[in-house]
């Protein structure tokens, strides 16, 4: 959607500050513009008479487009986050799988007959869309996260108003054009680009809006959440993480490693369930910090686009000083800085925001380099003696999103999974997921969950219909 305002942004490249593109740049007259647009489509429209087998035919024309145009997406999202283009390649790859899985559920029935033993009655629980729903998204994935909301939204049969990252709005801006070229109708899709106080507000607090669903950090979700008290809407959060990644002693240590370093520094470790705290076995410590510290040090930082890059740079300057910030907090709490913890020597890589992948060991609980969410190439190190031990610093967070147990004892991998007060749990691996499976956090992560069933089930209300076939005179009153 245009800006009435004729602002505009540019979309710079993390990788070196050049403009990818210029953007228009809403404000809260879009905003509201957008909302209505999707209130109306949804009271009035043809959408709301669309089948779901309808639904579901436009939603796998939405994956085979993405398909087509995999390779330029991905470049996209390079150029605008800095990611490696395998890595956008993949993100197309997960998002083209998405849209199928709920192509596929969106035809699914959803409703249930109610036995009530009395033959008169016709009683039926149905699902209905939830009407106008708001979309809000970040930087990190912003094709992904956007799809995640989208697809099932979809459908369900909702209308919507999407605004991805003011940081990143391009592979969303395009996704929205596949949806239309798609076929869906006008005014079902919308999308407000700009910043989240002008462009974002608007579309939490209109009392059009019948849900928000956000993702992004643990504050602005907070602030959200009270602004859509106000008009008492759904709204789903998907928030922070600070993620633990246990290692015990008998673990494949050398699948431990790899998979630990991918953990933290896969995205520079702009990842919400990035596995930033690592929580290893005295026994092998030593052994198992001295390999990751060693090849922390020969991770390939560079341009996105090219192949021998193994991590970007971080999104922003802003970002940067952040994360610098915080590896001085490291220092000054007492932790041990083993890797990392500078800038990059390498010239060319002067205009970008890059920052060397990050070590510190010694570290503990007490300490705000480990409770707090850095969302950058940050790894702490703490130490355990026993199984209860790890299962304790695991759930030392106020977050609750993601978290790993490695072991090759299957009952002991049982016991701390189910131990563990996170949303997702991984055994023998990290960071995988699947459109299939629900995700979403405990504790302050977040509210509700996308993926699964029940990321289809964030979108539809339900409804019970009773119908008496034979009614009788009751004579309650004025016998
Ligand atoms: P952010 O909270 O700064 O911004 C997220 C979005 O909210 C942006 O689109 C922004 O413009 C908008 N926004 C900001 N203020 C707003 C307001 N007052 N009203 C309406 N919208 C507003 O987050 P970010 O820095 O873009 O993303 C990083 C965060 O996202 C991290 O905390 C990360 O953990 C989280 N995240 C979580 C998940 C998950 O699945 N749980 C996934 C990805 C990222």
């Amino acid at each position: 959607m245009a800006s009435s305002s004729g602002d505009t942004r540019d979309i710079v490249n993390p990788y070196d500050q050049s403009v990818v593109r210029t953007v228009d740049e809403g404000n809260e007259a879009d905003a509201r513009a957008a909302v209505a647009a999707a209130r109306t489509a949804f009271d009035e429209g043809e959408w709301s008479a669309w089948t779901p087998r309808e639904r579901s035919e436009l939603l796998h024309r939405v994956a085979e487009h993405l398909q087509r145009d995999r390779d330029m997406i991905a470049r996209l999202e390079t150029l605008d986050t800095g990611k490696t283009l395998v890595e956008g390649g993949i993100d197309v790859d997960d998002v083209t799988a998405v849209f199928h899985y709920y192509a596929d559920l969106a035809g699914t029935e959803s409703g249930r007959t109610v036995e009530t033993g009395d033959p008169r009655v016709r009683s039926r629980v149905v699902h209905e869309p939830v009407g106008v729903c708001t979309m809000i998204t970040p930087w990190n994935y912003p094709l992904l996260q956007a799809s995640w909301k989208v697809a099932p939204a979809l459908a369900a049969g909702n209308t919507m108003v999407l605004k991805p990252s003011e940081l990143t709005p391009l592979s969303a801006l395009r996704m929205v054009e596949l949806i239309e070229e798609a076929g869906v109708p006008e005014g079902v899709v919308n999308l407000v680009l700009g910043a989240g106080a002008t462009a974002g507000a608007p579309l939490v607090d209109s009392p059009d809006v019948d849900l928000v669903s956000f993702t992004g950090g643990l504050e602005t979700g907070r602030s959200l959440m009270r602004t859509a008290a106000g008009t008492v809407k759904n709204i789903a959060l998907e928030l922070g993480g600070k993620n633990p990644n246990i290692v015990f002693a008998d673990a494949d240590l050398d699948a431990a490693v790899d998979y630990a370093l991918m953990a933290a520094f896969l995205h520079a470790g702009q990842v919400c369930s990035a596995g930033t705290r690592l929580i290893v076995e005295d026994t092998v410590h030593d052994e198992f910090v001295g390999e990751l510290v060693a090849r922390t040090e020969r991770i390939r930082l560079g341009n996105g686009l090219d192949p021998d890059t193994e991590s970007g740079p971080l999104v922003s300057a802003e970002h940067l000083a952040k994360v610098e910030s915080y590896v001085r907090l490291g220092s000054e709490e007492g932790a041990t800085l083993v890797a990392g913890g500078r800038r990059p020597d390498d010239p060319a890589l002067r205009d970008g925001f890059f920052y060397r992948p990050t070590v510190f060991d010694d570290c503990t609980g007490d300490m705000r380099l480990v409770q707090e969410e850095t969302f950058g190439p940050i790894l702490t190190v703490e130490r355990f003696s026993d199984e209860d031990r790890a299962v304790e610093i695991g759930n030392d967070t106020e977050y609750g999103l993601a978290g790993a147990v490695w072991t090759r004892d299957t009952a002991r991998a049982e016991r701390v999974a189910r131990r563990l007060r996170h949303g997702t749990v991984w055994i023998n691996d990290f960071g995988t997921y699947l459109p299939q499976a629900e995700w979403g956090g405990f504790k302050r992560s977040g509210i509700g969950r996308e993926l699964g069933h029940d990321g289809l089930a964030e979108y539809r209300q339900t409804k019970h219909i009773y119908e008496n076939t034979a009614p009788v005179p009751q004579r309650w009153f004025a016998r």
